[in-house]
């Protein structure tokens, strides 16, 4: 693999085209879009329509003129096309964190008689917090256990009641056999709830298919929503009438503007939507889906797994014995869309890898994290980000110490 041979994948990519709906800066190889990711054109332009027609012009009649009162539902719909969700199953509202705890929750009142939440023992935190949380407010009732990673099946037992997985390992890329996975989990009689963060927009998603029964995730990673943006949460259809939301709010009532005395729930995810939604957050969110229009979804997923061949192989030819262990399987049926690299100089090769313009992201202790979005980078981009990692290892072995400093990043 060479410099040209990168050229000519570029030349041959399908999928080139998408880079132009990208705002990114120049001189900038931007490989933390499993973190945050970048501005697209059509994310500006319809916060700028929001602001600038519907609030300032809209005012009050945005709600019902501009379409803000369905907003939630409209965009949930939007995302749930590129996660394999049929329509009326997926709502915006909220961030992960509090998704996945009312999802979490109205699980366990489906299964009264278990007693146990299942969750790998170094998945994301806010998963493993949500979980702990849950089970210490539950008077005794509910109770956590860990399992190593790979190792869930044998931790399911007739007392489980829900399984919280990632379906990619925000560290390490692993991905997971979803249908494979919720079918065993099924067979004990457990619910499974699917978070999506670092799946959706970078690997296919077939939440419908593999008969998956709660799902979340964030949308400012692969799909772009902008810092912070809304996140989603799926309640699969046949349980619809069975799950509520453990927040019951005036939004999710089936009948908000009735102002009546009781709390009845929304169909479906309805009662999911907490209260009033972020609409200029919503509008980036759906303008950042734009981006996603018309790209097919089977080139997306054979670009990103080139892309991390591209990657791995470059390192493995040009950084060969400065120290880098592959963090990531080898086996691309096993990825999602990042690879990383274990490194004792992690920190510091990622401080100096930003400060050259190549932006990546370091995760305690010794991880260098590699985002690969196939609707923004190219095959050259990766080459001169290998170039630049090969330069800065370079460096360090000749002992020039580096004085950048990586920042913290969520
Ligand atoms: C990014 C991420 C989150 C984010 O949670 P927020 O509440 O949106 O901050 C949650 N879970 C996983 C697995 C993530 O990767």
């Amino acid at each position: 693999m060479d410099q040209e041979q990168c050229r000519r994948l570029d030349a041959a990519d399908p999928l080139a085209g998408c880079r132009a709906a990208f705002e990114l800066p120049p001189g900038v190889i931007y490989l933390d879009g499993n973190s945050l990711g970048p501005l697209s054109r059509s994310a500006r332009q319809r916060l700028d329509l929001a602001l600038g027609n519907e609030w300032a012009q809209g005012l009050i009649l945005g709600w019902t003129e501009s379409g803000w009162l369905e907003a939630p539902q409209r965009v949930g719909d939007r995302i749930g096309s590129l996660i394999g969700a049929a329509r009326g199953q997926v709502v915006v509202s909220d961030n992960t964190t509090v998704n996945l705890y009312k999802l979490a929750s109205a699980a366990l009142t489906l299964r009264p008689d278990r007693r146990t939440v299942l969750i790998q023992d170094d998945d994301f935190p806010t998963d493993r917090f949500v979980a702990a949380g849950l089970a210490a407010r539950s008077g005794g009732r509910v109770q956590v256990r860990h399992f190593r990673p790979d190792a869930m099946a044998g931790s399911l037992d007739a007392g489980t009641a829900l399984v919280i997985l990632s379906q990619v390992d925000y560290r390490t890329g692993r991905l997971h056999d979803m249908p494979s996975l919720t079918r065993t989990i099924h067979e004990v009689g457990a619910l499974v709830l699917w978070d999506l963060s670092h799946s959706a927009g970078a690997v296919p998603v077939a939440l419908d298919s593999s008969g998956v029964d709660l799902a979340a995730g964030c949308t400012y990673k692969f799909l772009n929503g902008g810092p912070g943006s809304p996140a989603y949460c799926y309640v699969a259809r046949r349980l619809q009438s069975q799950v509520r939301s453990p927040i019951w709010s005036w939004l999710g009532h089936v009948e908000p503007f009735a102002f009546g005395p009781s709390y009845e729930p929304g169909p479906g995810p309805k009662s999911f939507i907490t209260g009033t939604p972020g609409i200029l957050g919503l509008a980036a969110l759906e303008g950042a889906l734009e981006a996603w229009r018309g790209v097919d979804l089977a080139l997306l997923r054979q670009k990103s797994l080139d892309l991390a061949e591209t990657f791995i192989a470059l390192v493995e030819a040009r950084c060969a014995s400065a120290g880098l262990e592959l963090l990531t399987p080898r086996e691309p049926e096993l990825r999602g869309s990042q690879v990383s690299w274990r490194h004792p100089g992690a920190q510091q090769i990622i401080a100096e890898l930003i400060r050259r313009g190549v932006i990546g992201d370091f995760r305690p202790p010794d991880i260098c994290r590699f985002g690969l979005t196939p609707l923004y980078l190219g095959f050259e981009d990766v080459w001169h980000a290998v170039e630049q990692l090969r330069s800065v290892l370079q460096s360090f072995a000749v002992g020039e110490p580096t004085t950048a400093v990586v920042p913290a990043t969520p």
